[in-house]
């Protein structure tokens, strides 16, 4: 949605936004907001969340800055104006915090049905807390040490860097260096052994129909750059 790497139908956007949203990172409107900004100004001044500002800023921290109501909304018209048009897609953002609550309260029922209250509790912490735990934090480190600790297999302008255990808890985001340099290109692996599962399921959607206009990575600019 950020960046327009593929293309399919409306409801399976609307779907995908709304699985996104159960990652726990804000309303998809508010994330591809973030991420356009970070895209355009990366690790300089106006970039949300890079490392020059601190390693803990970019992992967490730069999460927990209100720039007040007003300063959001020239944000979000400012980085998202084609996302705001469509109407399902706010009312997905809007929905963002009852999402969690419903799936916490179908995990309940589940695991009460299957074991009791007692496991009712340990579907709720298994399913919601301790996933979002892990889940939050994989993708944090995009932020984090993706533009810290790496290789490079391109020169760009920021300190994106290809880090490979970031990849493997991402499925793939943790190519980033690949990604900060051809941004619309859906694989984020570039050499062979780049192992992108985000990218496999694209074009396992794709064989199915659901995908189409897949951006492919510009084969003249898969030479190595000097790595560092
Ligand atoms: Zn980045
Ligand atoms: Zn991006």
């Amino acid at each position: 949605m950020t960046h327009l790497s593929f293309s399919t139908y409306k409801p399976v956007r609307w779907l995908l936004a709304f699985i996104g949203g159960l990652a726990g990172e804000g309303s998809v409107i508010d994330w591809v907001a973030n991420h356009r900004k970070h895209h355009a100004h990366s690790d300089q001044e106006g970039d949300p969340h890079s490392p020059h500002d601190g390693p803990w800023w970019s992992h967490i921290f730069w999460l927990s800055w209100w720039h007040g109501s007003e300063a959001h909304a020239a944000h979000i018209k400012r980085w998202v104006p084609d996302l705001v048009k469509d109407p399902v897609l706010r009312w997905i953002g809007a929905m963002f915090l009852p999402s969690h609550f419903l799936v916490a309260g179908i995990l309940a029922a589940a695991g009460y049905a299957y074991g009791g209250w007692w496991m009712a509790a340990s579907f709720v912490v298994w399913g919601v807390f301790v996933r979002l735990v892990f889940v939050l934090h994989s993708t944090w480190f995009v932020n984090s040490a993706s533009h810290m600790w790496g290789y490079r297999n391109y020169e760009t302008t920021d300190d994106s860097r290809n880090n490979w255990w970031v990849a493997l808890i991402t499925y793939g985001e943790g190519w980033h260096n690949n990604h900060h340099a051809q941004q619309r290109s859906a694989a984020h692996g570039h050499r062979w052994w780049e192992i992108d599962v985000t990218y496999m399921t694209i074009r396992l959607m794709q064989f199915c129909g659901l995908a189409w206009d897949v951006v492919q990575p510009e084969p003249k600019r898969t030479t190595p750059a000097t790595d560092r």
